[in-house]
């Protein structure tokens, strides 16, 4: 147990645990080559046109990937199109930079996202012309969530260095997002490719409403920091999302935290939800973390965001004893670490973050938030010094298989640690299902198990 409290401060250095990890997929120009003729065939697979039977010339790639939110909510109905060079860097364009069209290429795709928010294409690495390094261009509609113009880049292209429109993202968390590995599909004879591209649709400072005042967006506007659920519980950690809501991005600093007690105001910026302070952990423009304050309503409570502008209008939130989820790793993996405190996961989940998967009959530790009071009671606002069982029972699942929970506490503030058995199941990704004082984790992260 002294070691699992240990292990929690470097829960906050987890790149990816909170929700402001989803990184907005930065616009990108539409560049002079969107066909100025749709061809015929418009469908997914680039490869061939119509019912050719000759395909394309140029080495195959799957592209595929989600759009999604920056909740990390699937986008269903998005209309997500592909236009891109040849392999012999030809644009399906009247003033293409080279001449030499493959015949066989279809040079533009369209797909529409159904409720998992999934596109897939089926096209050729794209060939290389004057100016500019390797790149595929996105064009992306979605009913209420915008529009964004984007390109996708490949990881250990040379030119990518040189290229002025990549490094012209200043943002470094932006500008790796649209930077792409190519991966070998290990199910090909054929040696095909694969690379996946999520694109996280967000709002921009153009779209916030007009006016001064911090704005709480009203739907999904107050989130469970972890697992996106809305609503809020006394306790757990919430994500606020909207518009103006701070004018300085920055997570809480030890100064910050006088005498054990979190920061009520951080930079000028408060919230309170019905009517009591909320703890603070970070903040930004469109989107702050806290930690909910005490309190026994359960129903509907109001959520008003303060700052030197002055105050939002109130927002109505579900505020439950209890709404528990699991922090995610790489947003689709139960946040797990193991007891030397390495992470649990599919190997290589994302760019330096080193994990391994779950062994049947391992113990293992899950991190979550919003699972209710802890017996000592650890009251929300104040750091944690010693780790605390929780006071109701815990239930977990993984896939069908219940699992052993050796212990379930609180740990670290408004962060709930559950040791808990792998099920002995043959490899594979199963969904993590806890229930709490009769509330479930709505949204399943998964965990990787290898026998
Ligand atoms: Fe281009």
């Amino acid at each position: 147990m002294l070691r699992a409290a240990a292990l929690a401060p470097a829960f906050w250095h987890t790149k990816g645990a909170f929700a402001q990890a989803l990184t907005r997929t930065p616009a990108l120009t539409i560049g002079p080559y969107y066909p100025d003729r749709l061809p015929l065939d418009m469908d997914n697979d680039l490869l061939l046109i119509n019912d050719s039977i000759t395909p394309s010339a140029g080495q195959i790639m799957w592209v595929s990937g989600r759009v999604l939110d920056t909740g990390g909510t699937p986008v269903r109905g998005a209309v997500v199109e592909i236009w891109q060079a040849d392999n012999n860097g030809a644009y399906l364009h009247t003033a293409s930079p080279a001449t030499n069209r493959e015949p066989n290429f279809q040079g533009y795709g369209k797909f529409e996202t159904a409720s998992d928010g999934r596109y897939v294409f089926r096209t050729v690495k794209p060939g290389i012309y004057p100016g500019r390094t390797r790149h595929i261009h996105y064009q992306i509609k979605t009913p209420g969530r915008g529009e964004l113009v984007t390109q996708c880049h490949f990881e250990g292209e040379p030119l990518n260095s040189g290229d002025m429109l990549l490094n012209g993202i200043t943002n470094a968390a932006q500008r790796q997002s649209v930077v792409r590995p190519i991966e070998s599909l290990d199910t090909s004879a054929i040696g095909e490719k694969s690379v996946t591209f999520d694109i996280v649709m967000g709002f921009t400072p153009e779209d916030a409403p007009a006016g001064t005042l911090p704005v709480v967006s009203a739907r999904s506007g107050v989130v469970n920091a972890a697992a996106f659920q809305p609503g809020a519980s006394p306790g757990a950690w919430i994500s606020i999302h909207g518009f103006r809501l701070s004018n300085t991005t920055r997570t809480w600093a030890g100064a910050d935290i006088v005498e054990g007690k979190l920061p009520t105001i951080l930079d000028g910026v408060s919230v309170t939800i019905n009517g009591r302070n909320a703890y603070f952990y970070f903040i930004s423009p469109n989107q702050i973390n806290v930690q909910a304050p005490a309190d026994t309503l359960s129903g509907t409570a109001q959520v008003i965001v303060t700052n030197t502008g002055g105050s939002s209008a109130a927002v109505n939130v579900e505020l439950r004893q209890a709404l528990p989820g699991f922090f995610r790793l790489a947003q689709e993996h139960v946040m797990a670490t193991d007891s030397k405190g390495g992470y649990v996961g599919p190997v290589g989940i994302a760019s330096g973050v080193i994990s391994v998967p779950a062994r049947p009959r391992d113990t293992i530790t899950l991190w979550g938030t919003g699972f209710g009071p802890a017996n000592p009671a650890i009251a929300p606002g104040q750091t944690v010094a010693n780790s605390s069982p929780l006071a109701n029972p815990v239930t977990i699942r993984v896939g069908q298989s219940k699992a052993q929970v050796v212990y379930a506490g609180m740990s670290g503030v408004g962060l709930y640690q559950f040791n808990t058995v792998v099920p002995d199941l043959p490899g594979g990704d199963y969904p993590v299902v806890a229930e709490i004082a009769g509330v479930r984790t709505s949204s399943a992260g998964r965990l990787r198990i290898q026998a």
